[in-house]
């Protein structure tokens, strides 16, 4: 079951940062398509 998921997110593509183009280390579903440090820019 475990192993199923870990397959799952590895085929999942890489998200980029829409802003900067940085890989998003996805931790919280909410930062949406930017990385943390453009997320904190307002
Ligand atoms: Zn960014």
């Amino acid at each position: 079951m475990i192993e199923n998921v870990i397959e799952f997110f590895k085929n999942l593509p890489a998200k980029k940062c829409t802003e900067c183009g940085e890989k998003i280390t996805e931790q919280h579903e909410c930062y949406g398509t930017k990385c943390d440090k453009c997320s904190e820019l307002k």
